[in-house]
Protein backbone atom coordinates (compact mmCIF):
# COMPACT_ATOMS: atom_id res chain seq x y z
CA UNK A 1 0.00 0.00 0.00
CA UNK A 2 0.96 3.39 -0.83
CA UNK A 3 2.93 5.17 2.26
CA UNK A 4 0.27 8.12 2.04
CA UNK A 5 -2.92 5.96 2.13
CA UNK A 6 -1.30 3.70 5.09
CA UNK A 7 -1.20 7.16 6.86
CA UNK A 8 -4.46 8.30 5.96
CA UNK A 9 -6.03 5.72 7.49
CA UNK A 10 -4.60 5.50 10.61
CA UNK A 11 -6.11 7.35 13.87
CA UNK A 12 -2.54 7.20 15.43
CA UNK A 13 0.71 7.81 14.14
CA UNK A 14 3.67 6.88 16.59
CA UNK A 15 7.14 8.19 16.63
CA UNK A 16 10.26 7.38 17.48
CA UNK A 17 11.91 10.05 18.93
CA UNK A 18 16.19 10.31 18.78
CA UNK A 19 16.94 9.46 15.49
CA UNK A 20 13.40 10.38 14.14
CA UNK A 21 12.05 13.05 15.22
CA UNK A 22 15.43 14.46 16.70
CA UNK A 23 19.51 14.19 16.86
CA UNK A 24 21.47 16.10 19.40
CA UNK A 25 18.74 17.95 20.46
CA UNK A 26 17.41 19.28 17.67
CA UNK A 27 14.08 19.06 15.21
CA UNK A 28 15.35 16.60 12.08
CA UNK A 29 14.29 18.23 8.50
CA UNK A 30 10.35 18.02 8.29
CA UNK A 31 9.78 16.40 11.52
CA UNK A 32 7.89 19.55 12.98
CA UNK A 33 6.27 19.82 9.99
CA UNK A 34 5.26 16.34 9.93
CA UNK A 35 3.70 16.28 13.36
CA UNK A 36 1.73 19.59 12.73
CA UNK A 37 0.37 18.42 9.84
CA UNK A 38 -1.00 14.98 11.43
CA UNK A 39 -2.54 17.14 14.12
CA UNK A 40 -4.25 18.88 11.42
CA UNK A 41 -5.70 15.92 9.69
CA UNK A 42 -6.59 14.97 13.21
CA UNK A 43 -4.45 12.41 13.72
CA UNK A 44 -3.26 11.29 17.36
CA UNK A 45 0.42 11.99 17.72
CA UNK A 46 2.09 9.72 20.10
CA UNK A 47 6.24 10.15 20.81
CA UNK A 48 7.45 6.35 22.18
CA UNK A 49 11.18 6.75 23.30
CA UNK A 50 13.40 3.70 24.98
CA UNK A 51 14.96 6.88 26.81
CA UNK A 52 14.08 6.77 30.28
CA UNK A 53 16.55 9.43 31.79
CA UNK A 54 14.05 12.68 30.92
CA UNK A 55 10.75 12.28 32.92
CA UNK A 56 8.01 12.22 29.95
CA UNK A 57 6.84 15.19 30.69
CA UNK A 58 9.86 17.08 30.56
CA UNK A 59 10.39 15.66 26.70
CA UNK A 60 7.19 16.81 26.07
CA UNK A 61 7.78 20.50 27.16
CA UNK A 62 11.21 20.19 25.20
CA UNK A 63 9.16 19.00 21.86
CA UNK A 64 6.22 21.53 22.38
CA UNK A 65 9.10 24.42 22.44
CA UNK A 66 10.83 23.30 19.52
CA UNK A 67 7.21 23.49 17.42
CA UNK A 68 6.27 19.97 17.62
CA UNK A 69 2.58 19.26 17.80
CA UNK A 70 2.33 15.77 19.99
CA UNK A 71 -0.91 14.43 21.58
CA UNK A 72 1.61 12.63 24.39
CA UNK A 73 4.78 11.14 25.00
CA UNK A 74 5.46 7.91 26.52
CA UNK A 75 8.79 6.48 27.32
CA UNK A 76 10.13 3.33 28.84
CA UNK A 77 10.12 4.82 32.06
CA UNK A 78 6.74 5.98 32.28
CA UNK A 79 6.18 2.33 30.95
CA UNK A 80 8.22 0.40 33.51
CA UNK A 81 6.02 2.39 35.69
CA UNK A 82 2.56 0.93 34.50
CA UNK A 83 4.13 -2.87 34.70
CA UNK A 84 5.09 -2.22 38.17
CA UNK A 85 1.70 -0.94 39.08
CA UNK A 86 -0.27 -4.27 36.56
CA UNK A 87 2.44 -6.35 38.85
CA UNK A 88 1.57 -4.64 42.53
CA UNK A 89 4.73 -3.66 43.22
CA UNK A 90 5.18 -2.07 45.86
CA UNK A 91 9.06 -0.91 46.66
CA UNK A 92 12.11 -1.31 44.24
CA UNK A 93 15.49 -0.57 43.91
CA UNK A 94 16.72 1.22 41.26
CA UNK A 95 19.72 1.93 38.94
CA UNK A 96 18.87 4.48 37.04
CA UNK A 97 18.93 8.67 36.30
CA UNK A 98 16.66 11.05 37.80
CA UNK A 99 13.51 10.94 35.05
CA UNK A 100 13.38 7.33 36.23
CA UNK A 101 13.65 7.42 39.78
CA UNK A 102 10.92 10.70 40.02
CA UNK A 103 8.25 8.53 37.62
CA UNK A 104 8.46 5.54 40.25
CA UNK A 105 8.29 7.69 43.10
CA UNK A 106 5.24 9.92 41.87
CA UNK A 107 3.88 6.39 41.35
CA UNK A 108 4.26 5.89 45.12
CA UNK A 109 6.57 3.26 44.53
CA UNK A 110 8.51 2.87 47.80
CA UNK A 111 12.69 3.08 46.85
CA UNK A 112 14.56 1.55 48.65
CA UNK A 113 17.56 -1.12 49.18
CA UNK A 114 15.73 -2.74 51.96
CA UNK A 115 14.16 -6.07 50.92
CA UNK A 116 12.82 -4.37 47.62
CA UNK A 117 10.29 -6.41 45.61
CA UNK A 118 11.66 -5.80 42.43
CA UNK A 119 14.90 -4.06 40.69
CA UNK A 120 14.51 -1.44 37.95
CA UNK A 121 17.79 -1.22 35.97
CA UNK A 122 17.75 1.86 33.29
CA UNK A 123 20.10 4.10 31.82
CA UNK A 124 22.48 5.57 34.44
CA UNK A 125 25.19 7.81 33.86
CA UNK A 126 26.25 7.65 37.69
CA UNK A 127 26.79 4.03 37.69
CA UNK A 128 28.89 2.92 40.13
CA UNK A 129 30.56 -0.18 41.68
CA UNK A 130 28.06 0.38 44.83
CA UNK A 131 24.80 0.19 42.69
CA UNK A 132 25.83 -2.77 40.66
CA UNK A 133 26.35 -4.69 44.26
CA UNK A 134 23.09 -3.14 45.75
CA UNK A 135 21.14 -4.51 43.06
CA UNK A 136 23.02 -7.84 42.40
CA UNK A 137 22.50 -8.54 45.89
CA UNK A 138 18.55 -7.72 46.19
CA UNK A 139 18.50 -9.75 42.82
CA UNK A 140 20.01 -12.66 44.65
CA UNK A 141 17.88 -12.40 47.39
CA UNK A 142 14.61 -12.54 44.70
CA UNK A 143 13.69 -9.42 43.92
CA UNK A 144 12.20 -8.76 40.58
CA UNK A 145 14.32 -7.82 37.69
CA UNK A 146 13.13 -5.68 35.78
CA UNK A 147 14.74 -3.89 32.62
CA UNK A 148 13.39 -0.51 30.99
CA UNK A 149 14.98 -1.37 27.43
CA UNK A 150 17.47 -3.11 25.67
CA UNK A 151 19.31 -0.55 23.61
CA UNK A 152 22.80 -1.76 24.37
CA UNK A 153 24.41 1.50 22.76
CA UNK A 154 22.77 4.89 21.33
CA UNK A 155 24.20 7.47 19.19
CA UNK A 156 25.83 10.82 21.21
CA UNK A 157 27.66 13.38 18.84
CA UNK A 158 30.74 11.66 20.44
CA UNK A 159 29.92 8.47 18.48
CA UNK A 160 28.07 5.32 20.54
CA UNK A 161 27.76 5.30 24.26
CA UNK A 162 26.94 2.55 26.25
CA UNK A 163 22.80 2.28 26.77
CA UNK A 164 20.48 0.50 29.62
CA UNK A 165 21.62 -2.62 28.04
CA UNK A 166 24.81 -2.54 28.78
CA UNK A 167 24.27 -2.28 32.19
CA UNK A 168 21.61 -5.08 32.47
CA UNK A 169 24.00 -7.38 31.30
CA UNK A 170 26.44 -6.32 34.18
CA UNK A 171 23.86 -7.52 36.48
CA UNK A 172 22.45 -10.63 34.23
CA UNK A 173 26.45 -11.42 34.57
CA UNK A 174 26.43 -11.08 38.63
CA UNK A 175 23.18 -12.19 39.53
CA UNK A 176 23.55 -15.67 37.18
CA UNK A 177 19.50 -13.98 35.95
CA UNK A 178 17.65 -12.84 33.41
CA UNK A 179 15.05 -10.01 33.47
CA UNK A 180 11.44 -11.37 33.78
CA UNK A 181 10.76 -8.82 31.29
CA UNK A 182 12.69 -5.34 29.33
CA UNK A 183 10.00 -3.49 28.88
CA UNK A 184 11.18 -0.91 25.32
CA UNK A 185 10.79 -1.59 22.31
CA UNK A 186 10.69 -3.90 21.26
CA UNK A 187 8.96 -6.02 23.28
CA UNK A 188 5.14 -5.72 21.96
CA UNK A 189 4.37 -4.93 26.15
CA UNK A 190 4.81 -1.05 25.29
CA UNK A 191 2.58 -1.39 22.12
CA UNK A 192 0.04 -2.92 23.59
CA UNK A 193 0.08 -1.01 26.50
CA UNK A 194 -0.47 2.09 23.90
CA UNK A 195 -3.44 0.69 22.51
CA UNK A 196 -5.20 -0.18 25.49
CA UNK A 197 -4.76 2.95 26.58
CA UNK A 198 -6.25 4.86 23.88
CA UNK A 199 -8.32 2.15 22.95
CA UNK A 200 -7.21 1.63 19.64
CA UNK A 201 -6.95 -1.59 16.78
CA UNK A 202 -3.35 -2.11 15.92
CA UNK A 203 -4.66 -1.85 11.97
CA UNK A 204 -5.18 1.90 13.01
CA UNK A 205 -1.55 2.98 14.21
CA UNK A 206 1.90 3.18 12.27
CA UNK A 207 4.95 2.98 13.96
CA UNK A 208 7.60 5.60 12.13
CA UNK A 209 11.43 5.14 13.61
CA UNK A 210 14.94 4.86 12.30
CA UNK A 211 15.76 1.42 13.88
CA UNK A 212 14.06 -2.19 12.37
CA UNK A 213 15.02 -3.85 15.32
CA UNK A 214 13.28 -1.75 17.47
CA UNK A 215 11.03 0.64 16.17
CA UNK A 216 10.06 -2.09 13.55
CA UNK A 217 9.58 -5.17 15.52
CA UNK A 218 8.17 -3.99 18.05
CA UNK A 219 5.09 -2.53 15.95
CA UNK A 220 5.06 -5.44 12.90
CA UNK A 221 4.70 -8.11 15.96
CA UNK A 222 1.60 -5.82 17.50
CA UNK A 223 0.08 -5.99 14.24
CA UNK A 224 0.64 -2.46 13.72
CA UNK A 225 2.48 -0.63 10.56
CA UNK A 226 5.55 0.32 10.30
CA UNK A 227 7.64 3.22 8.22
CA UNK A 228 11.31 3.46 8.57
CA UNK A 229 13.12 6.89 8.47
CA UNK A 230 16.43 6.81 7.20
CA UNK A 231 17.47 10.13 9.08
CA UNK A 232 19.49 8.38 12.39
CA UNK A 233 23.03 8.21 12.38
CA UNK A 234 24.96 6.50 9.82
CA UNK A 235 25.38 3.75 11.73
CA UNK A 236 22.02 3.22 12.35
CA UNK A 237 20.60 2.93 9.11
CA UNK A 238 18.65 0.08 8.23
CA UNK A 239 17.90 -2.31 5.57
CA UNK A 240 14.63 -3.92 6.42
CA UNK A 241 15.60 -6.36 3.54
CA UNK A 242 18.19 -8.17 6.10
CA UNK A 243 15.29 -9.18 8.89
CA UNK A 244 14.01 -12.21 7.66
CA UNK A 245 10.40 -12.96 8.28
CA UNK A 246 8.62 -9.95 8.48
CA UNK A 247 6.70 -7.91 5.95
CA UNK A 248 8.05 -5.40 3.31
CA UNK A 249 8.62 -2.06 5.29
CA UNK A 250 9.12 1.17 3.72
CA UNK A 251 11.73 3.52 3.46
CA UNK A 252 11.83 6.89 3.35
CA UNK A 253 14.74 9.31 3.29
CA UNK A 254 13.65 11.61 5.82
CA UNK A 255 10.29 13.29 7.64
CA UNK A 256 10.54 15.49 4.83
CA UNK A 257 9.79 13.22 2.21
CA UNK A 258 7.00 11.88 3.91
CA UNK A 259 4.27 14.60 2.24
CA UNK A 260 6.02 16.03 -0.27
MG1 LIG B 1 15.76 5.97 17.14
Amino acid sequence: MDILDTIAGAKMIIFDADGCLVEGGKPLPGAVETTNILTEMGKKVLVFSNNSTRHPETMMATYTDMGFSITNVLNSGYLTVQYLLEENITSAYVVGEKGLVRIIEMANILITTIKPQAVVVGMDRALSYQKITTACSAIRAGARFVGTNPDTTFPTSNGLEPGAGTIIAALVACSDTTPEIIIGKPNPWGFEYILKKYNLKPQHVVMIGDRFETDMIGALNSGMAGIITNTGVAMTRTNPGSYKGYPDVPVISSLHALFE
